[in-house]
């Protein structure tokens, strides 16, 4: 087997295991989002996940190899982070800890977009015509994936800026009262 279809296989190991991860923790990304259409956004790329394990499989069948996953270890610090974000999210505003975790996830999709991209350009160049498609039918989901979080996340952005005008303005009505008393320290 030439080294190129091995590095195409051992990558597709890699992305096997990424995707079962996120078959996990997408529910609980989607779970943990107050809004809805970031709860919708998740809920629906999970369906889309299902499809691309299957698209793996398939491309496993297409070059003659078994559909073995292989540790990803990229993937498991991008999801541990993603926890991270839903646990803090907890203590923050609802809208902040949108963001947060709509970063997380982008975080996930530009990885999954490196690794789609890569192996759709090295089975392009075997002449595995059947394999690159189905690698770019998921690259292609994923990049809307990560547009699609960015628009829904300008909003959030817009309120999340607010509610910190919000917090601003008391602060400064605090420390104008706080000047009008005697105690007043230097400022
Ligand atoms: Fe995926
Ligand atoms: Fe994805």
């Amino acid at each position: 087997m030439p080294e190129v279809q091995e590095l195409l296989i051992e990558g597709m190991q890699d992305l096997l295991h990424a995707e079962h991860q996120l078959l996990k923790a997408l529910p609980k990304m989607a779970k943990a989002a107050h809004e809805a259409e970031l709860k919708q956004a998740f809920e629906k790329h999970l369906e889309q996940t299902q499809v691309h394990v299957e698209r793996l499989e398939q491309a496993f069948e297409s070059l003659g190899a078994k559909p073995k996953a292989k540790v990803c270890k990229a993937m498991q610090g991008l999801v541990e982070e993603g926890q991270e974000q839903i646990a803090e999210g907890k203590e923050k505003q609802p809208s902040t800890a949108d963001l947060a975790l709509a970063a997380a996830a982008q975080k996930v999709e530009h990885y999954e977009i490196s690794g789609y991209g890569t192996l759709r350009t090295l089975a392009e160049k075997l002449g595995q015509k059947a394999v690159a498609k189905l690698l770019n039918e998921t690259l292609a989901e994923e990049e809307k994936t990560d547009q699609l979080l960015t628009q829904i996340c300008a909003p959030i952005l817009e309120r999340a800026s607010e509610e910190k005008d919000v917090g601003d303005r008391h602060a400064r009505a605090a420390s104008a009262s706080h000047h009008a008393g005697s105690r007043s320290k230097a400022h």
